[in-house]
């Protein structure tokens, strides 16, 4: 499934906060094996939500993931331009009311509450609500047309506890392969050089795919495939990791094991991997899922 996830907020256009809800929606795409080609942040505003919509779908998107915006306030609009855009008509739900007055109530303590809270009441027709628990805003999910869009709140901490306790457990079911990684890190040979030097690997490559990532002092090898499970993926990347481990076994530091922890009090140099190092060389990769 390909999904793109849009964050709203002005504020994350004025590099007033960290789109730390981004990241978070990328790592659990990632983790559940879908595809996320796109990621785009918008600001609170009618027009400009509505054309990212347009433009992920426009491009292939067959789900949308929005942050922000759930709120009682007017600039609170993402559900209802959700719904617009896919034809459905916003109905105010009455057992929804009575939990959005239990919650306001519980925070506020006042017997009489906003009546602006109860724009929280109203949904699309027909979709799956996701239960927030530690705010007053659900979340929805709604469908037409084959278009899925899925709206979750703003603020950091309430949108974690639904995409752990409602969100996820929804999505499973559209998982089917997912991605396994495995990196190599290597120091002492720049990412211009080593491009050339694994230059038929990478335009060979197909199931496994080969990208390059430099920092200032190493550049990290990742190896990464689609498969069913941890043990098909590492047969499916051996033949890959044997390959760069002779090509560039003067290159590779060691992570994963003592090292790792001694590289954080050591000069890097010392890592740098010696064919006489008393290590097994498995000893050179971090494999893993993320
Ligand atoms: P509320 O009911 O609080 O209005 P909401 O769903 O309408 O919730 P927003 O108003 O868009 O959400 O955002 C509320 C707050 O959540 C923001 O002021 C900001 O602190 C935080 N927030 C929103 N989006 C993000 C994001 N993408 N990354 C990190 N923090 C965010
Ligand atoms: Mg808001």
């Amino acid at each position: 499934m390909k999904i793109e996830i849009i964050n709203v907020g002005t504020e994350l256009l004025l590099g007033e906060i960290v789109n730390t809800n981004a990241v978070a929606l990328q790592k659990m795409c990632k983790d559940l094996g879908f595809d996320v080609y796109h990621q785009s942040v918008v600001g609170d505003n009618c027009e400009r939500l509505m054309e990212c919509l347009q433009i992920a779908f426009q491009r292939g998107a067959d789900c949308v993931i929005t942050t922000g915006g759930l709120g009682p306030t007017n600039d609170d609009l993402t559900k209802e331009l959700s719904a617009e855009y896919l034809n459905l008509k916003m109905v105010y739900w009455e057992d929804e009311a009575q939990k959005v007055e239990a919650k306001c109530r519980f925070v506020t303590g006042l017997d009489e509450i906003p009546m602006n809270n109860f724009k929280q009441a109203y949904f699309p027709e027909h979709c799956t609500i996701l239960e927030n628990e530690v705010g007053t805003a659900n979340g929805c999910i709604m469908k037409n047309d084959h278009k899925m869009i899925i709206n979750l709140p703003g603020p950091p901490k309430e949108m974690n506890y639904v995409v752990e306790h409602e969100l996820i457990p929804y999505l499973k079911q559209f998982q089917k392969e997912r991605l396994y990684t495995c990196d190599l890190i290597t120091m002492g040979i720049g990412e211009s050089t080593l491009a050339e030097k694994l230059k038929a690997l990478i335009d060979a490559q197909q199931e496994v795919t080969i990208a390059l990532y430099a920092s200032e002092e190493t550049v990290r090898i990742r190896l990464a495939c689609k498969a069913k499970n941890q043990q098909m993926a590492d047969e499916a990347m051996k033949p890959f990791k044997e390959k760069l481990m002779e090509m560039l076994k003067e290159y590779l530091i060691l992570e994963n094991n003592l090292t790792c922890a001694l590289s954080k009090i050591l000069p890097a140099y010392q890592l740098i991997y010696h064919s006489d190092f008393a290590f097994e060389p498995s000893f050179l990769l971090s494999s893993g899922s993320d």
